[in-house]
């Protein structure tokens, strides 16, 4: 596969780009241990957008891996799982926003957690790094669909219901790959809650 596109992708930062069909996106880890929230739309219809329920139910599982799709709430289907080294990806929770991090209601992290990661609590969130990323494209802040969280390491109660997020387990080079089906923006988060940097490869 040739790259055609490559970059490491600062703590907090975020990423924004036209994959075409065929196309395969891949997202690693730099230092391990990172989250990054990832939504897909349609390149070609704005207001098509990936569907964490749609994904799920259409599939009847929770978790997403290799041979899994991502699916539009007009169950096309976006994206491919490819490759994946890791294994559990977290479909449950939106995206941070400064909100989860300032509001007392907030409780969906572990007490495992430290929240921020090396760079301490952060003051913002994915949201607001993904409205950044995708504005030049048009994208209002209401039409940024809810992510999957690559790498996002969840604990659920199957009797409870009750869930948390628990340090990631994921090494330097785990990776992910993702074939776009349609032409897809992409936008993806370096996610405050774990402050490292990843990296993004785009593939021909
Ligand atoms: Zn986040």
């Amino acid at each position: 596969m040739k790259p055609v596109f490559d970059r490491v992708v600062a703590a907090r930062s975020g990423v924004a780009y036209v994959a075409q069909k065929g196309q395969v996106v891949r997202v690693s880890e730099v230092e391990g241990g990172q989250i990054v929230d990832f939504v897909v739309i349609n390149a070609d219809n704005h207001r098509e957008r990936f569907s964490q329920a749609r994904t799920k139910a259409n599939q009847g599982k929770i978790f997403v891996s290799k041979g899994d799709k991502l699916y539009s709430r007009f169950n096309t289907v976006m994206m491919t799982i490819t490759e994946d080294t890791y294994g559990i990806h977290d479909l449950q929770y939106g995206m941070c926003s400064r909100w989860v991090y300032e509001s007392k209601e907030y409780s969906g992290f572990s007490s495992s957690l430290q929240v921020g990661g090396p760079l301490g609590r952060p003051s913002f969130g994915c949201f607001e790094i993904l409205i950044e990323a995708l504005s030049p494209y048009g994208i209002a802040p209401e039409d940024i669909p809810e992510p999957l969280n690559i790498f996002q390491t969840v604990e659920i109660d199957p009797k409870t219901g009750r869930m948390g997020i628990l340090p990631g387990r994921s090494k330097p080079g785990d990776y992910i790959d993702l074939r776009a089906e349609i032409n897809c923006l992409i936008g993806a988060s370096a996610c405050p809650s774990t402050g490292k940097p990843f990296r993004i490869t785009v593939f021909e």
